[in-house]
């Protein structure tokens, strides 16, 4: 097998004046991921390379980074998917470089939390001292269950063009969590969730460019998601009483 020729986007903002391109010759093995070939850089090559990883297995998200210029999971992307012999690696989009490869998750993490992403109940002891099991059903579950399946890696946000352009646009990552509590029949927090999201930066700035769906390494269509909460908004129905309300609509008729 030939060499893979990895290039690796170096920056440490506390002393470098710009960002370079460094490239490593790294030998190559069936079944390598772009992970492996960057560890096998940082502890054979040099040291100092900055990157960030931990479960190895698309479970914890924090090896995001932009892979030959798409937005993927190191740890999930083999090295021959690609095509090819060289991978270039460069930090994620729309986030501040701490180091390398390493990028500053705060403000994401911060835009999931103001959407308050739990099950909220009305009754504030009830909330804190619950006296039942709140059951839903598999058919509820259904409507909800792939959004619970995002890791928050931030994939989908790195890729959103809306979010290079308004930073005080939560994004498709908090705004499809935004829909997985308001949309869960357990909920009862939706109206306060949906108030700050219903705003000049809030939903309505997603014109649906749904690259926050491509990119996502997990099956999440987040961009579904904001476009659910926004006909949830428009009709003023809770999530799945809007399902119906919007089988009832019928689109004007065209002239012509
Ligand atoms: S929706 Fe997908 S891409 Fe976005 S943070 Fe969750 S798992 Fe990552």
């Amino acid at each position: 097998m030939t060499d893979l020729r990895l290039a690796i986007q170096r920056f440490d903002p506390s002393r470098d004046p710009k960002p370079r391109m460094v490239e490593y010759t790294v030998p190559r093995r069936q079944g390598m991921t772009v992970l492996e070939a960057l560890l096998f850089a940082r502890d054979y090559m040099d040291h100092s390379i900055g990157v960030r990883f931990s479960c190895r297995q698309a479970s914890c998200g924090s090896c995001g980074m932009k892979i030959n210029g798409r937005p993927r999971l190191a740890c999930y992307t083999q090295v021959d998917e690609l095509g090819g012999d060289s991978v270039v690696a460069q930090p994620m989009d729309n986030y501040a470089i701490i180091k390398d490869l390493v990028t500053d998750l705060g403000s994401f993490f911060q835009k999931h939390a103001q959407v308050t992403p739990r099950l909220v109940r009305s009754d504030a002891r009830e909330q804190d001292n619950p006296t039942k099991e709140y059951l839903i059903k598999p058919d509820e579950l259904s409507k909800v269950l792939q959004f619970t399946y995002c890791i928050k890696c931030g994939l989908c946000t790195s890729a959103c063009p809306t979010v290079a352009t308004d930073s005080k646009f939560p994004g498709p990552q908090a705004l499809a969590q935004a829909y997985r509590y308001t949309a869960d029949v357990r909920d009862q927090g939706g109206a306060e969730r949906i108030e700050s999201l219903d705003s000049e930066h809030g939903i309505w700035r997603c014109h649906f460019a749904g690259s926050c769906s491509y990119v996502c390494p997990k099956g999440v269509d987040p961009a579904l998601g904001v476009q659910l909460l926004k006909r949830h908004v428009m009709s003023g129905k809770p999530p799945h009483l809007a399902e119906e309300a919007s089988k009832e609509y019928r689109a004007p008729q065209t002239q012509t």
